[in-house]
């Protein structure tokens, strides 16, 4: 009888790409997936480490899954991913009720550490963290009609705040070939929807060959036929030149949403952070990215509380933010992380980075709601997810949604999951756009 085994993916979207290739290789060696760990022969937690409230997502997920086993509903308990690799050497002392670990360079040795397991070992398998990228295929656990691809690993910014540095390893950017052999298999199979992803995706290529790729890999993904969209995440600001803006204004499958994290606006909370380049530099790209690209939506991320921010650092951050109408953002309190240079420096405490964070979640709502309005009267193509028994309704994402962090489109009419629907939109509330089939 094939064993069986549940699979917990938490943090980002790169995380969940290393799942869904354990997926893919437990699947080629037998094993079977099963929707719930109870019962199960063994269950994988694959977790994310970078910030506080991550660590104890992971850690709850942890203690979770080992009261399982304790009653005897649970085989062995596995844990992968930024946890286990920045607590290496720590982590089966202080949760010993994990049975095997992996870190981040050793995904391509789930297998072996289950056969390891059935042997009743304790595998701690752990690699470089600068290998180079393993090319693994995946299970594909998302869409209908889309999916991630991840271009490169690691990242060599060293933003004083982020601990990323030191768990994922150095950039590495997969070859130009075996992305593009990856997103032709993905169109192959149905998907029309790239998401392109990686910590920073305009250092694509540096590394490898010398000189920034993504603008041909643009060029490249847009050729293949079945994909419709190609949407970018994480782009640095620093990072944008001629070529790139021309390509994401041109190129009609590249789709008019890019995300930008910034962090702060601030020359010098980013000088203190190592973000390359400053506040009048983020302004000038922001306005040359609307004037070139029209109907461009724009995504951030905003640390509140950062060292160095006092009430008019903040207050500059909200002038800016009311100024450039960023439609989408994601904003976080400053979280100290260990080993980090900004761990080290001067903060404002966690109750005060908090109310700071809110402070700017309730301007971006209004800025959201009033850019959800303008979409009233409009006709837009929308990407179908699902049919909402409960809403008796058809759920997609616009142009304007990215999967999972923005809004939807709920509409009536006729539609098939997975492909494209054009969609009047009639009106909004809380984020979602309602409408009818155009
Ligand atoms: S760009 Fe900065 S914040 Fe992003 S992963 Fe790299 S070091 Fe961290």
């Amino acid at each position: 009888m094939n064993k069986t085994f549940a699979l917990i993916s938490l943090g980002c979207a790169k995380n969940l790409v290393n799942s869904e290739q354990m997926l893919y290789l437990l699947d080629e060696a037998g094993y079977v997936l099963v929707p719930d760990p109870e019962g199960a022969d063994f269950c994988i937690i694959n977790t994310c480490g970078f910030i506080d409230a991550a660590k104890s997502e992971a850690i709850d997920a942890i203690l979770e899954m080992a009261e399982l086993k304790k009653a005897g509903k649970l085989g062995a308990l596995i844990v992968t991913g930024c946890l286990s690799e920045r607590y290496q050497d720590s982590i089966l002392d202080e949760l010993p009720e994990i049975d095997a670990v992996l870190g981040i360079s050793s995904f391509g040795n789930i297998v072996g550490a289950v056969k390891a397991l059935e042997l009743g070992e304790r595998p701690r398998l752990f690699a470089d963290r600068n290998a180079p990228v393993e090319e693994i295929p995946r299970v594909v656990s998302t869409g209908p009609g889309w999916a991630y691809l991840r271009i490169a690993e690691g990242c060599g910014n060293f933003c004083a705040f982020c601990a990323i540095p030191y768990i994922r390893g150095r950039y590495r950017s997969r070859s130009l070939e075996n992305v593009l052999a990856e997103a032709r298999d993905l169109a192959a199979h149905g998907i029309k929807e790239l998401i392109v992803i990686a910590q920073d995706i305009t250092r694509y290529g540096t590394d490898l060959y010398g000189r920034r790729c993504l603008a041909q890999l643009c060029r490249e993904l847009a050729k293949i036929e079945g994909v419709e969209w190609i949407r970018l995440h994480y782009l640095y600001p620093d990072q944008f030149d001629d070529e790139l803006i021309d390509e994401i204004a041109n190129n009609p499958k590249i789709v008019k949403y890019l995300d930008i994290p910034i962090q702060h606006i601030n020359d010098t909370i980013l000088k203190r952070m190592n973000r390359k380049g400053t506040g009048e530099e983020i302004r000038t790209l922001f306005r040359t990215l609307r004037e070139r690209i029209p109907g461009l939506v724009l995504r951030t991320s905003l640390i509140a509380g950062l060292p160095g921010e006092g009430e008019e650092e903040f207050e500059e951050l909200c002038r800016f933010l009311r100024e450039a109408r960023i439609e989408r953002a994601g904003v976080f309190p400053f979280s100290p992380e260990e080993g980090t240079p900004a761990a080290k420096m001067p903060h404002v405490d966690e109750e005060t980075a908090r109310h700071r964070a809110e402070l700017i979640l309730e301007l971006q709502q209004s800025i959201m709601d009033d850019f959800c309005q303008s979409f009233v009267g409009r006709t837009l193509r929308v990407l179908v997810e699902r049919y909402d028994e409960e809403e008796a309704c058809w759920v997609g994402r616009s142009y304007a949604d990215s999967p999972d962090i923005d809004g939807e489109v709920h509409f009536e009419g006729l539609a098939r999951e997975g492909e494209f629907a054009d969609v009047l939109i009639t009106g909004t509330g809380d984020g979602i756009l309602y409408g009818e089939e155009a």
